[in-house]
Parts: C-alpha cells; structure tokens; sequence
C-alpha cells in the first residue's frame, strides 16, 4: 500500500487451472515452468480482501511478464490501471503468442493495458525507468531474460529497497549463482539481468523478491538484503 493507492505487482495464478484443457499439454513450457495448484480463496482477489483491500481499490496493477501463473489473476482488476510492457502484450498474442508459452485466450475480454513508456533515466545499473508514483518511490525497470521484455519493479524504503523480481530468476540463490532459468530464451541476457540487479544490490542494500522463491515472504520479514 502507499499513500498515492495501492500497486500491486503480478496477478497470480487461477484456480482454473485445475480445468481440463487449460493448459495446453503439446507446450514444452508447461513441462519447464513451475506450476501451482491454486484454490479459488488463494486467487489474489480472495487473498487481498483477506487484506483488506478491494480489488476495485487497486489503483495500478504492474505485470512483469504475462505467462499465466502471473496473469491468472487479472479478471479481478477490470477497473484498475494495468501497465505491461506494449512489446510483452504483443509477443503474447495470438497463435505465436501461443507458441511462445502465453494464454493470451484466457485472458480477460476487456483486458486493453496502458504500455509501459520507459523514458531514458537512469536507476543504478538500469538505463531506463518508469515511475509508477509522482514520489517516485515506485519504479519500474527493464529486466529482460526470462521473457525478452519482462519488467521489474524497485520500491524505494527507507535504507533499503525492494526489489519485485518478476522472474528474472526462481530463487535468490539463482541470482547469486547467475544460473539463468530453462525457460529465458537467452540465457546471456537473463544473465546480464541478475548482474545488474547484483549490481544495484551492491550500491543500496536491496531485498530481493522474485515470484516463485518460497523464502521472498520470510527475507521480506526479516528485510534480509543481498549478500554483498
Ligand atoms: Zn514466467
């Protein structure tokens, strides 16, 4: 939550994974990913209520790549802002866009995003940046690798950050190891990500966040940064 409304990272999976043929079982992607078995109350809509925030009152939603465990979610937010990157909306679409491992059929029938519109300032080792917030304390980075225009987005806290990793790598372990996933299509430039990412750890302390790494809740709690 922050004082200009609340932003929310990613959607989630759905519960309608458990659908037979939601999948499309000829993909390789399906066998390479992770998948999640998800209930209905664990969709992100059920979860943030739990919260106690409406999904009508997210103001932003920022995806960081459309693959469908992070797009799962989106039907609960019809009237929230949706930022993805124009380039990732349109390599998600259509038969290639199937082909690349998207469901660009599941998504919602109103779901139009606003692009992410990058201007060139700088954010450490990023060159590029799109505030998310008039503070500025929200920033989305360009993160490609696991999809070729995946995005980030850096929190800016007090004497540290947190770093809302997409999947730019499943673990913390994998960054610090530089172990590109077997899903990025290039792994140099999955690569070339993590030592950035490692490379602003360096210079602000940052928490790192990605997706799938089952101990981002505890470092989160404990505000455990990068080993430097
Ligand atoms: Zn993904």
């Amino acid at each position: 939550m922050h004082p200009e409304g609340v932003i929310l990272v990613d959607t989630g999976e759905t519960a309608r994974t458990a659908e037979p043929g939601y999948f499309p079982r000829w993909h390789p992607y399906y066998r390479l990913a992770v998948q999640m078995d998800v209930a209905p109350e664990q969709e992100i809509g059920p979860q943030l209520r739990r919260l106690g925030i409406a999904p009508d009152d997210v103001r932003t939603v920022v995806m960081t790549h459309l693959h469908t465990d992070h797009a799962g979610g989106l039907h609960h937010f019809p009237n929230s802002q949706l930022l993805v990157s124009g380039d990732e909306h349109r390599a998600a679409q259509g038969v290639s866009g199937k082909i690349a491992g998207y469901l660009p059929q599941h998504w919602p029938t109103w779901f139009a995003p606003e692009p992410i519109t990058f201007q060139p300032v700088t954010v450490g080792p990023f060159q590029q940046s799109m505030p998310v917030t008039t503070a500025s304390d929200v920033i989305i980075v360009p993160t490609p690798g696991h999809t070729p225009h995946h995005v980030s987005v850096i929190v800016r806290g007090d004497g540290v950050d947190y770093f809302l990793a997409g999947d730019t790598s499943y673990t913390e372990k994998a960054l610090m190891d530089r172990q590109p996933d077997g899903v990025s299509p290039k792994a140099q430039t999955a690569v070339a990500t993590m030592d950035a990412i490692l490379t602003y750890s360096r210079a602000t302390p940052t928490v790192y966040l990605p997706s799938h790494d089952p101990a981002s809740a505890a470092r989160l709690g404990r505000q455990q940064t990068i080993p430097t």
